[in-house]
């Protein structure tokens, strides 16, 4: 589904990502892992491309995606995106924040976006807050919501960038939940985060970043319990 040969990008001096080879087929979850500026962010948002790389190439469903004469905005209507800090239209309901993609840029019905959104806010536990705004949700309820808003878009692949680092501790689970049932309902993934418990027990492949490479991947039962690299069992000393 995905393929990125020789990614490059830096801001300035700064080498962020280098020499990135990544290859994502259907269905597969993959984790990325590594410290505090490995450039998990940034691949994920170039995947987007949200950064424009300065060297390499993504391959998006056999079209090459950093090709300058594609439209990102196509792109994104395949590929979604959550953040770490819930970014929901804080002036706009529940449900309008998921139907407002579709619609506008997808060529929804609205009639059809509604269904389907209710759908989905109803699967995961929030049927009873569609006509509700953002802040009158829990942190909890805020990120389900905006994992909601981008399985809205029926998107081909799903970028998460530590959707719960924001949270509260026993609001965690309840959005880990639903990245699981989305896990295991088929969808393909690619997120950063820094539950290793989580990531040991959904990715089907684990990247370990370290300045901007991937220094090792492999399935989670060989990264975390006999990682061949030394940075690695380092990293994970630390932060199991
Ligand atoms: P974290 O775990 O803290 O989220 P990360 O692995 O996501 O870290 P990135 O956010 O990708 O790391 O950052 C990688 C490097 O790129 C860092 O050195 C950071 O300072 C730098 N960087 C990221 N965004 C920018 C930017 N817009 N301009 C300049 N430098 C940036
Ligand atoms: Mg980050």
């Amino acid at each position: 589904l995905l393929q990125v040969e020789n990614l490059r990008k830096s801001y300035g001096d700064n080498v962020v990502l280098d020499d990135i080879d990544l290859t994502v087929a259907k269905h597969d979850v993959i984790c990325l892992i590594g410290s505090s500026g490995s450039g998990k962010s940034t691949l994920l948002r170039c995947l987007n491309l949200l950064e424009q790389v300065d060297d390499g190439v993504i391959s998006f469903g056999g079209r090459e995606i950093t090709d300058p004469r594609i439209d990102p905005r196509a792109v994104r209507r395949e590929i979604g995106m959550v953040f770490q800090a819930y970014n929901l239209f804080p002036h706009l309901s529940v449900l309008a924040n998921c139907t407002l993609a579709p619609v506008r840029a997808g060529g929804v019905g609205r009639r059809d976006a509604e269904d389907r959104a209710r759908t989905l806010l109803a699967r995961f536990g929030l049927a009873d807050k569609a006509s509700v705004h953002p802040d009158q949700l829990s942190g909890g309820q805020q990120q389900r919501v905006a994992l909601v808003r981008a399985l809205c878009t029926e998107p081909k692949l799903l970028l998460l960038d530590e959707i719960t680092a924001a949270l509260d501790p026993e609001l965690v689970g309840e959005v880990l939940e639903i990245v699981r049932a989305e896990a295991e309902a088929g969808m393909t993934m690619i997120l950063a985060t820094h539950e290793m418990a989580f990531a040991r027990d959904v990715a089907t492949s684990v990247c370990f970043l370290h300045q901007g490479r991937i220094l090792e991947q492999g399935p989670p039962a060989q990264i975390f319990t006999a990682p061949r690299e030394e940075r690695t069992r380092a990293f994970l000393q630390r932060v199991l």
